[in-house]
């Protein structure tokens, strides 16, 4: 049995085979994959089984398609409140706990009150309760240090953190693009 085309979004590779980001991971509903094919901007690497039809053509949809033109990626991540959280893992920087995004929060390391300025190098993935123990006083006064300094994560650290959390929905026509670190056993 196919999977109804809602269920077959394409993984979108750049033109050098690596998918054009990781996190979120870069896929385009089967519509918008469609119409780049006709618009000869991609290639199709692999296919679902489920086909789509009109009266004067039919296509097996797309499961990864790479760009034909390259598409140089941002040196510079912007600066997000989920940015942050990947730069540190989803992990709170005081007491190394891993959660889930909503149950984090920031800690600015100089606070606020205090002149702190919210930037890369002041501000840290916290959970609430260390936030919290923190309050309004400096790392030294607190004697809470994060577990790394903060500073402006390159896209590529940021690249290879997002591959440490793989979305809930994986083709097996991604794997070959995907995770090549965890899923090649060199048994
Ligand atoms: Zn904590």
């Amino acid at each position: 049995m196919s999977a109804s085309p809602e269920r077959c979004p394409a993984l979108v590779l750049n033109a050098d085979f690596r998918p054009l980001s990781y996190f979120p991971l870069s896929l385009w509903a089967w519509q918008d994959a469609v119409k780049a094919v006709f618009l000869d901007r991609v290639n199709i690497i692999s296919e679902y089984d489920t086909v789509v039809r009109s009266p004067t053509f039919e296509m097996r949809l797309p499961s990864v398609i790479s760009l034909k033109e390259y598409i140089a990626t941002a040196r510079r991540p912007a600066f997000t409140r989920f940015n942050v959280f990947l730069r540190d893992r989803f992990t709170c920087q005081y007491c190394g706990e891993p959660r889930s995004s909503h149950d984090l929060t920031f800690d600015h390391l100089v606070p606020r009150s205090r002149g702190g300025r919210t930037t890369w190098s002041n501000v840290v993935t916290a959970c609430s309760t260390c936030n919290l123990l923190k309050g309004n006083r400096l790392p030294e006064e607190s004697g809470m240090m994060p577990l790394r300094p903060p500073a402006q994560p390159s896209t590529l650290a940021l690249q290879e953190n997002g591959r440490g959390f793989p979305p809930n929905f994986l083709h097996q026509s991604w794997r070959d693009f995907l995770y090549w670190d965890t899923e090649l056993d060199p048994a």
